[in-house]
């Protein structure tokens, strides 16, 4: 799982917890707002019918005490309990949520009218049977609704206490649930992203100290795995380009040994101590000391074009050309370089024409009939064909020698790459990328092709010129933009 899903998956979880605890607490709270609301109405109701029933017992005392010849005050005092006795019955009623309390209620109420209008006709109700048992009932009943109302205030206050604990107990879990949570995140975020990007930190570390077999290893999430295999790729790079550079200085050293060694064994011929050797030998000498310069001068031209390529400063002065011309120079030039080779040209009666800079075509025409030469060590024939095909014109040069092997195809391109095949016979690798950068420069491309019967074909493509009235051409859009640099060359 990536770092990103599981924070993503972590927060969502916390939020649906800290949602769901809200939630519920608020429940919880609304319930106990509830039971706190009935537990002061049944309160209320308890206060109220004590009130009535003290009120009832006071006016049956003042009314004996009436009868009995008790101040006359007293009568104000009577009404006034009355009063009250008829309010809080009143108040009462309001309180009640039960049916049994209002039954109770009305039965009191109507007692209590019966017992206060007995005593109102003047009858005296503690003789009077039934103003008393009114006066009783009355009085019972108002005790009743205060053990109601007690027993009602009893449960609402234990409910509250219950939904107290219930609060309590929410809020303390998903307080350690939450905890638990982040705790597990930390744990996770530890193990899973801070020890990885650790060990990738010391993978980093020791291939920059010089440990050039370090890697990271690919483990953790998504990010950290991607994160481990770029940098593997990148080690690897960095080892394939170091292996490439140590060939690339071996080749350098084996290609400057060969003619060195011939021009060692040219001078051993004129020697300061000895007379100078017949004429003829002289001039055969010079002219193997002057072979060897161009050769090592080409071998500096490579690199040093291969750097500015590399750097994307290449130039081209381009001119109209026929390639029929430029390929039978090269021909020439490759005529007699080697004995055991029958280089030919094959080209149109007509002119094939193209605008190109002349001297970097021959240039990739001569590297390619070198290979050709190179890589056919049983000798052989090559042959140089120039041919139009729709908008192309293309020169090609098809040899006999050792072809070039499938998986190769694409990385000879490449700067210091060499075929499988070909590491017994000299060479660093930087022609083919050279004339690739070439090519590409004036908008067309080369291809490799096996020989059927053996050998390779390798085929310069550029874009033909449009043929006018003029005989000029157009030149390609490639071109157009190397062409800025026509004339600083090198
Ligand atoms: P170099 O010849 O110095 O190695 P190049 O860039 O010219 O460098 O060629 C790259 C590789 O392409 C060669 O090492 C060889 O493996 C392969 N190659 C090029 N030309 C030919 C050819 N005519 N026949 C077979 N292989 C070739």
């Amino acid at each position: 799982m990536s770092v990103r899903a599981t924070l993503a998956a972590a927060l969502a979880s916390l939020a649906a917890l800290a949602l769901a605890s809200a939630g519920l607490l608020v429940v919880v709270t609304a319930r106990m707002h509830e039971s706190a609301t009935r537990l002061r109405v049944a309160a209320e109701a308890v206060e109220l019918a004590e009130g009535a029933h003290l009120a009832l017992v006071s006016i049956d005392a003042l009314a004996h005490e009436l009868s009995e010849g008790g101040p006359k005050a007293l009568a104000t005092n009577l009404r006034a309990r009355e009063a009250e006795l008829r309010a809080r019955l009143d108040a009462l009623r309001s309180h009640l949520s039960s049916a049994e309390g209002e039954r109770l209620l009305d039965e009191a109420a109507r007692d209590a009218e019966t017992y206060l209008g007995a005593r109102a006709a003047g009858l005296r109700p503690q003789r009077a049977s039934a103003a008393h048992a009114a006066f009783e009932a009355a009085r019972v009943q108002l005790e009743e609704l205060v053990r109601l109302n007690l027993t009602g205030a009893r449960e609402a206050e234990q409910t509250a206490a219950r939904q107290g604990r219930a609060a309590e107990g929410l809020a303390v879990g998903s307080a350690a649930l939450a905890l638990a949570a982040i705790a597990a995140l930390i744990a996770w975020i530890r193990a899973r992203v801070l020890l990885p990007l650790g060990d990738i930190a010391r993978a980093i570390a020791a291939y920059g100290r010089g440990d050039r077999s370090a890697r990271a290893a690919a483990e953790g999430p998504a990010e950290l795995r991607g994160f481990a295999a770029t940098f593997n790729q990148m080690a690897d790079g960095l080892d394939r380009q170091r292996e490439l550079q140590l060939a690339f200085v071996a080749a350098v050293a084996h290609d400057l040994r060969n003619p060195l060694a011939a021009l060692k064994v040219a001078l051993a011929r004129v020697r300061p101590d000895r007379p100078l050797p017949p004429e003829d030998r002289v001039r055969h000498t010079v002219e193997v000391l002057g072979r060897q310069v161009a050769r090592l001068e080409r071998l500096l031209e490579d690199f040093l074009d291969a750097s500015r390529i590399e750097a994307g400063r290449i130039s081209l002065s381009v001119a109209d050309c026929d390639l029929r011309e430029v390929a039978r120079e090269a021909v020439e030039l490759f005529a007699d370089a080697s004995p055991r080779h029958a280089v030919e040209l094959a080209a149109p009666p007509e002119a094939l024409r193209a605008r190109c800079d002349p001297a970097r075509v021959a240039q990739v025409l001569n590297n390619l009939l070198s290979n050709a030469i190179k890589y056919s060590p049983a000798g052989g024939n090559v042959v140089v064909s120039a041919v139009r095909e729709a908008d192309l014109a293309v020169l090609a040069v098809a040899d006999e020698g050792i072809g070039v092997d499938l998986e190769d195809r694409d990385r000879i391109f490449e700067p210091f790459r060499r075929g499988a095949s070909a590491r017994d016979l000299p060479g660093v690798g930087l022609g083919l990328s050279i004339s690739r950068r070439i090519a590409e420069a004036h908008g067309g491309r080369i291809e490799i092709a096996n020989r059927p019967g053996g050998g390779s074909v390798f085929r310069l493509c550029l874009p033909a010129a449009i043929q006018r009235a003029t005989g000029a051409g157009t030149l390609p859009a490639a071109a157009r933009s190397a062409d800025g640099d026509a004339g600083g060359g090198p």
